[in-house]
């Protein structure tokens, strides 16, 4: 590649970030592919690595949510051919140990496995280029007549509300609640209506995405616990026995609780917020329910089936998009995307104009 150096975002510590000039990525290892980001994504995650929450040594270019095409390739690399558009998973893993044969290939212990631009080595996506290590093993080439807008999330976010909404075990004919109506809560509702819960109940305290959320067709009824009991609204709507399941995608105390104490007995209750803080469980109170508890980082084996649904129109999350611009603006993005100005729900990222 011509080009030596590149624009990305570059953590430097807590509350420090900056657009910066960094060397272009090259092939490392046979089975490495260097992709050009078309578009990507700002995550929650990527707001918890800024302001210090998830321990990240600085430097660090963060983003784990994007697509591109492929430029380089290793000479190990026989499926994808330079010129592929690709979606791409959050994690790169080896495909080969214990972890990855078994779907948790977060846990990978591969040299080069890591979630792009958090803890491990693989730098992350808000840049111009990046270098996938194992890039045939989740990469997906985005099948023709689709777009990366159609795909971007599959890789994260979608993947996550999948994940929540499976683990769930929903059955046709339930009530669920699902707790958190940012991105992945709404990716979680837009995945549970494969399950086919009769009833979707959203619960949030911001009205604006409470709204959103039902002008956007996945939940029916929404409620917001600054102005209702959520746990005591739940049982009118289900004949006084709480709902059959129960997604946390917030990551609080207050809301695990709520999680558990708004399922039935016998309910089970799927969590996938990013705990930050220790709480205490007053377990005393609930064991008797006899629940069911699924939590858990987001694992990446669904891509292609997500894919294949979204090409089929059978989930649709555009509607997550509400901001689309280059990567210059990124540290603006950054502050209307955290401080949830505009009724930003996703800040989208295109190349850089020069
Ligand atoms: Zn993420
Ligand atoms: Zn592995």
């Amino acid at each position: 590649m011509e080009q030596k150096t590149m624009k990305a975002l570059v953590y430097h510590g807590p509350g420090e970030i900056s657009l910066d000039d960094v060397p272009v990525p090259h092939i490392q290892k046979p089975t490495d592919v260097i992709l050009k980001v078309t578009l990507s994504a700002i995550c929650g995650s990527d707001v918890h690595i800024i302001e210090g929450h998830t321990p990240v040594k600085p430097p660090k270019i963060v983003g784990h949510e994007f697509c591109g095409e492929v430029v380089e390739i290793g000479s190990a690399v026989k499926k994808l051919k330079v010129g592929n558009k690709v979606a791409v998973s959050c994690i790169a893993y080896c495909g080969e140990c214990y972890y990855c044969k078994n779907n948790n290939h977060v846990h990978c212990i591969g040299s080069d496995a890591a979630c792009f631009g958090t803890q491990g080595n693989l730098d992350g996506a808000q840049a111009e280029y990046i270098r996938l290590p194992y890039a045939e093993n989740y990469s997906y080439i985005i099948p023709e007549g689709m777009t990366e807008e159609d795909v971007l999330f599959v890789g994260d976010i979608l993947s996550t509300g999948y994940y929540a909404a499976k683990k769930a075990n929903i059955k046709p004919g339930d009530t669920i609640v699902v707790i958190g109506t940012g991105p992945v809560g709404m990716c979680a509702m837009e995945t549970a209506k494969l399950f086919g819960p009769a009833k979707i109940i959203a619960v949030n305290r911001n009205q604006e995405r409470l709204n959103y959320a039902l002008e956007c067709g996945i939940a029916d009824i929404g409620l917001n616990p600054k102005k209702v009991d959520v746990v005591e609204e739940v049982r009118k709507l289900t004949d006084g026995h709480g709902a059959d399941c129960v997604i946390e995608a917030m990551g609080i105390e207050q809301t695990f609780t709520t999680a558990i104490e708004a399922v039935k007995v016998g309910g089970t209750v799927s969590t996938v917020g990013v705990y930050s803080q220790p709480f205490l469980l007053q377990m005393q109170n609930y064991w008797m329910k006899n629940l069911t508890l699924n939590w858990g980082f987001v694992t990446v084996e669904h891509i292609p089936a997500l894919i294949k649904l979204i090409q089929g129109g059978k989930i649709n999350t555009k509607y997550l998009i509400t901001h689309k611009a280059p990567l210059n603006d990124i540290v603006k993005g950054y502050d209307v995307f955290k401080n949830r100005k505009e009724n930003c729900i996703k800040w989208l990222i295109t190349p850089y104009e020069r």
